[in-house]
């Protein structure tokens, strides 16, 4: 498997964390927040050899590390632990050489990426345009051939780029254009005749980064400028990457919905109202958070298989990037969401840090594809496998679930393999009554996926910490034991979203008598399946409180 060893990982890590205390702790990141001042220095200092992330971004021949997608997910969580904004000036980087390390010549990455890890120079990725969003076809950027003895020897880029992180800063460009033979990624040195970024926009959050737009007016670059040296790979260059890059965008929603947890966690046991502190309060812990909890770890599962399968050497996982994506981002933002009313008033100033913290993860269901074309992509990509296998795809990852059950009980299998069988009759009814000529349903169809397949990979998660066979660079922050508890309340969460939300969205399709659809999603199962439910947020919220140890060491 590719990547670092645990030893050289936790160092990393380590080295991170002693950076960010040191430089930036919550007074310099809320300073620069209020004054939208995007660290230039420290984004340097981190990428370039001060803590050295460009050479862990970048393989062994380019004078990197070699790090694999685990060790990226690691890293890229704990970087938005501290602050979604400066690690997005950071993702930026490592984005914007990513078409050069998918399409370019070996001669093209020894003169780029080698720049990374020697140099630590800032990146930016051009894709987005101002009409060209999450349609990245309708790009109009356009890229002139320039002929010198019927010789292509250089190109004119002429055109208008949008939202760009490090625009205003970085030293060298991965810019999308069309050429004649159609979308192509060019180099642009930052100083190019024509080359123009815009003011910094004026964000909602990750006011950390900088976003900007970028103007080229007939901007001259060398043949050599085009990765790969042929016209025409963009946009399949572009959709290669997003396997990788999503599950990094995905790390941001962990690391961001934790840090804004945690801070929740902490403030709840000195809060004391009635008399008690707040995290004694099970109408506060049951829903503000164990359930946030149980969905950041099953997002966490599901990034993980997803990454052990990339360093695997598996070729696109686009579809599990999506997923990965999905879960992660939009438990990332529940969370800090839910952190903000979990710390009442004061979580509502920016002082206490969680207003912002929410502010910045809204950005992660936004940029790398937005969660409605996360939903897009699942939903047409699994939609084949259900067309393939006459139904059978999810009924079959549904008696994976069983046998897994049988085998080791308790770690959520059961719920899991419940939710995949209604995501199976669910999909068969759409595809029976032809439902998803409503873009909604099929946008939905996408989302209870997601859901059914994350909590399969939680408990596949929480059985091998029963085995003892978790990855050895996994993140330990629950035993066995807490793992199955909160694999168990997210699978009981999906199967009642999944069978609920899609008999509701259904029969309001058109789509059949609401008893038998009941009945074949087998809803009473799923509704049994909740028997144990408070008893489990009792359990997990002991875990989170550390409850069960303090009672132990006082008996
Ligand atoms: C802070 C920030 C940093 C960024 N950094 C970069 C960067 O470094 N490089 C870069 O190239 N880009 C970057 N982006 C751009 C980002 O990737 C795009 O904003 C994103 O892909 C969405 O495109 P859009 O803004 O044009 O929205 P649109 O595509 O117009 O979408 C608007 C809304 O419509 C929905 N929608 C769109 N199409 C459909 C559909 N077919 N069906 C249903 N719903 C749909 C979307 O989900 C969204 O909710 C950044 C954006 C921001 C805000």
């Amino acid at each position: 498997m590719a990547g670092l060893d645990r030893e050289t990982l936790d160092a990393a890590l380590d080295a991170l964390d002693e950076f960010a205390r040191r430089r930036l702790p919550d007074a310099v990141l809320l300073d620069l927040d209020a004054r939208d001042e995007f660290p230039e220095a420290i984004v340097r200092e981190m990428i370039g050899p001060g803590l050295g992330l460009g050479m862990f971004f970048m393989p062994e021949a380019y004078h990197g590390m070699g790090s694999g997608a685990f060790d990226l997910y690691r890293i890229c969580e704990r970087m938005a632990r501290v602050d979604v904004g400066v690690a997005t000036g950071l993702f930026a980087t490592f984005l914007g050489s990513e078409p050069i390390s998918i399409g370019a010549t070996e001669e093209q990455r020894m003169r780029w990426l080698t720049r990374i890890a020697d140099d630590g120079i800032v990146m930016a990725y051009g894709a987005t345009e101002p009409a060209a969003g999450s349609d990245l076809a309708a790009l109009r950027t356009t890229a002139r051939r320039i002929e010198k003895d019927g010789r292509v020897v250089g190109y004119r880029l002429s055109g208008n780029k949008q939202w760009i992180s490090n625009g205003g800063y970085a030293d060298l460009y991965t810019v999308l254009a069309n050429a004649p033979g159609g979308p192509t990624w060019f180099v642009v040195e930052r100083g190019a005749a024509g080359f123009t970024p815009g003011k910094p926009e004026d964000k909602h959050g990750i006011r950390a980064s900088n976003t900007a737009a970028l103007s080229l007016d007939e901007v001259e670059v060398d043949a050599s400028a085009l990765v790969g040296g042929v016209e025409g790979q963009g946009l399949i260059q572009a959709q290669a990457v997003f396997g990788y890059t999503r599950l990094m965008v995905a790390a941001f929603g962990l690391g961001a919905g934790w840090a804004a947890l945690d801070r929740a966690i902490a403030y709840s046991t000195t809060r004391l109202q009635g008399g008690a502190p707040l995290s004694e309060k099970q109408g506060y812990t049951h829903k503000l958070i164990v359930p946030h909890a149980a969905r950041l770890e099953a997002a966490r599962a599901y990034v993980e298989e997803t990454a052990a399968r990339v360093d695997g050497g598996e070729p696109t996982l686009n579809t599990e990037g999506a997923i990965a994506k999905y879960l992660a981002t939009e438990a990332g933002n529940r969370a800090a969401d839910a952190a903000i009313q979990a710390l009442g008033g004061y979580g509502y100033t920016r002082e206490y840090m969680v207003e912002k913290i929410k502010r910045d993860v809204r950005i992660t269901t936004i940029y790398e594809g937005t969660s409605e074309i996360m939903e897009m992509t699942i939903a047409r990509d699994r939609w084949q496998n259900h067309l393939k296998t006459r139904g059978q795809y999810y009924h079959d990852r549904a008696r994976e679930m069983e046998a897994l059950e049988a085998r080791r009980p308790g770690n959520g299998a059961a719920g899991a393999a419940l939710a995949l069988h209604a995501v199976a009759e669910i999909m068969e009814c759409a595809r029976a009554g032809r439902l998803t000529r409503h873009q909604h349903i099929l946008l939905r169809v996408g989302e209870w996926i997601a859901l059914a397949e994350g909590a399969a990979s939680c408990a596949r998660r929480a059985a091998a910490a029963a085995d003892g066979s978790l990855a050895a660079k996994t993140d330990r922050r629950f035993a066995p034991e807490a793992l199955a508890t909160l694999a168990r309340i997210f699978a009981r969460e999906a199967a009642l979203n999944v069978a609920t939300a899609g008999l509701g969205w259904l029969v309001g399709a058109g789509g059949g008598d609401a008893a038998a659809l009941a009945a074949a999603v087998r809803l009473p199962d799923i509704l049994a399946l909740q028997s144990g439910l408070v008893a489990d947020c009792d359990a997990a919220a002991d875990t989170l409180y550390d409850r069960t140890s303090r009672a132990a060491a006082a008996a």
